[in-house]
């Protein structure tokens, strides 16, 4: 099926049902509502010249014009490119000219974040050029930008604006035809991976790539219309669009976004207030809402399930989640955006021990293996690459033939992560290729020590990773985020380790921090926190 079809059907067979509701912007929608505003974007963009195949980049946070702006370009085959809310002007203007956008829909600002501003900056151009008609040197092929908000800009046309032009010529027939004569096998969605390890890539991804793997993630949930899912994750990120929105889709299953950047409280409390079923996050965002000094205080009788995904969850932080926040049919699920995104994910029926410490098994449809360095597929229970391949790899990296052939080999996306998986299937990720660090010919898996550094009762987070020594090859290093209030030493903590784990395994290098350095989707980049040290080293 494609996108628009995806949402036709719940159209249909639930008109009446709450389907959306941004709690910050004061928006509450049934499905036909909701269909409605899809339809009048999609015919303002096509007034606006945009055709099947073109690029619409959205930068912005969660707002209910991200979520119009996703079904709408679906309906009419443009592709949409999501550009990460946080980038400023060299990584906006690499995405664009990446993925060749012709229109971009932005957001006007966000706290310290002057989207119209930077604009600005970047295309000069927009202050004398009529709305539609831009030539900017640094964008040359974006035309159309398309702004958020009340406010007139120059050269730029106001979203209501579109919307309301929309309205007024919509043709339904015409949209039909054109809904129907769309391929699901085709591009639809560019999005670019989070940018842990480096600098993010534009995975191609189909309609038959996200419809299916939204269908299999809301099954193994047991989604239906009864469900609500509050949705604290960023839009922008395959987590938010597949995960949380297409699944919804797919089920008739509630959305409800409790603000446009990601706050503990303001979560909890759409939650407790709007009776949810499911919430979603990935294990940073749990640790906050679990910590949060007014936890006790909100309802969450509710809840029932959610996934917990995107980085390692602590066994620890599952088992609260389940006993404090009720939510006993909580699933993992382990992706990227390149397999659009979900492989592996853990069912509500698995027994609960299983969901806390592996990632699940393998979705239906889809194929797994793991590797050794040779390419050769291990044995069950050792460790080496996972690969994956089946429906939901992604057509490639947009305009990247080269980067792509070095991921995608027969079918088979290598995902870069080292994964063990036991005799019934269950996987266990041990952590990035990438992260693994080898101290004199041992190999010391990060996830491993971040797991045990967890249990010490001062630390709130710890992150390990290697840098390079002379004697050794490479060094452990543990960054600590400390519980509020709360002083150690670095010989307190290698205490700690000392009887517990192999001595080679201690920490070297012990620093205490106020806060790791993350991706706006919540995860540790710790390329910067090795360059750090590195620098501090020297
Ligand atoms: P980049 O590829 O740009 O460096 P990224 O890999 O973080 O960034 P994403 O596609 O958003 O970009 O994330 C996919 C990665 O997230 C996976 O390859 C894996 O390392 C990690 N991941 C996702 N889910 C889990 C999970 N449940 N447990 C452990 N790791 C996970
Ligand atoms: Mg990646």
């Amino acid at each position: 099926a494609t996108i628009a079809g995806l949402l036709a059907a719940t159209v249909a067979r639930l008109p009446e049902r709450p389907a959306v509701v941004f709690r910050e912007q004061g928006v509450r929608w049934t499905w036909r509502e909701f269909q409605a505003e899809v339809d009048a974007f999609a015919a303002g963009l096509l007034a606006l010249g945009l055709e099947p195949g073109d690029r619409l980049g959205i930068w912005s946070p969660n707002r209910v014009e991200w979520l119009v702006t996703q079904f709408a370009t679906a309906r009419i085959g443009v592709i949409l490119v999501n550009v990460n809310p946080a980038y400023r002007l060299a990584e906006l203007e690499y995405a664009l000219n990446v993925s060749g956008c012709r229109a971009l829909v932005s957001a006007e600002r966000l706290r310290s974040s002057d989207y119209l501003a930077m604009l600005h900056t970047l295309a000069p151009e927009l202050d004398a050029c009529a709305p539609g008609e831009l030539r900017a040197a640094r964008l040359p092929e974006l035309a159309t930008v398309i702004r958020m908000g009340e406010a007139a800009s120059p050269g730029m046309f106001g979203y209501g604006e579109v919307l309301a032009r929309g309205r007024a010529r919509l043709d339904s027939a015409a949209l039909d035809a054109l809904t129907a004569r769309l391929d699901c096998f085709d591009a639809i969605n560019i999005q670019f991976t989070s940018g842990t390890t480096g600098s993010p890539k534009g995975a191609t991804l189909s309609h038959h790539n996200v419809v299916n793997n939204a269908r299999f993630i809301a099954r193994a949930m047991r989604f239906s219309e009864a469900d609500s899912l509050c949705i604290p994750v960023p839009l922008y990120h395959c987590f938010g669009m597949v995960l949380a929105v297409l699944a919804c889709v797919s089920t008739g299953a509630t959305m409800v976004f409790p603000g446009e950047v990601f706050d503990p409280a303001a979560t909890l409390a759409a939650v407790a207030e709007e009776r949810c079923t499911a919430l979603h996050g990935v294990p940073t965002m749990f640790i906050a809402e679990l910590d949060h000094p007014r936890f006790g205080e909100f309802d969450l009788s509710t809840l029932r399930t959610g996934i917990m995904a995107g980085s390692p969850c602590p066994i620890e932080t599952m088992k609260r989640v389940v006993a404090q926040m009720n939510m006993a049919q909580v699933t993992i699920a382990y992706g990227m955006t390149e397999t659009s995104p979900v492989s592996f994910q853990s069912s509500t029926s698995d027994p609960l021990e299983r969901r806390v410490t592996t990632v699940g098994r393998i979705q239906p449809h889809l194929e797994a293996k793991v590797v050794d360095a040779d390419g050769r597929v291990v044995p069950v229970g050792v460790t080496g690459e996972l690969c994956v391949r089946g429906y939901s790899v992604m057509r490639g990296y947009w305009g990247d033939a080269a980067r792509t052939r070095e991921a995608v080999r027969d079918g088979w996306m290598h995902t870069g992560d080292l994964a063990v998986i036991d005799a019934e299937g269950y996987c266990n990720i041990v952590g990035r290729a990438k992260d693994m660090l080898i101290r004199g010919g041992e190999n010391i898996y990060p996830r491993e020590l971040e797991e045990f550094l967890f249990r010490h009762p001062k630390v709130q987070s710890v992150q390990v990773f290697g840098v390079p020594d002379a004697r050794y090859g490479e060094e452990v290093c543990a960054w600590i985020v400390l519980k509020p209030g709360q002083q150690a030493s670095e010989d307190e903590i290698r205490d700690f380790c000392r009887d517990q784990i192999a001595h080679y395994k201690i920490p070297r290098y012990i620093r205490f921090v106020e806060e790791m350095p993350m991706t706006i989707t919540g995860k540790v980049q710790k390329f910067v926190m090795r360059d750090r040290m590195i620098e501090e080293l020297k």
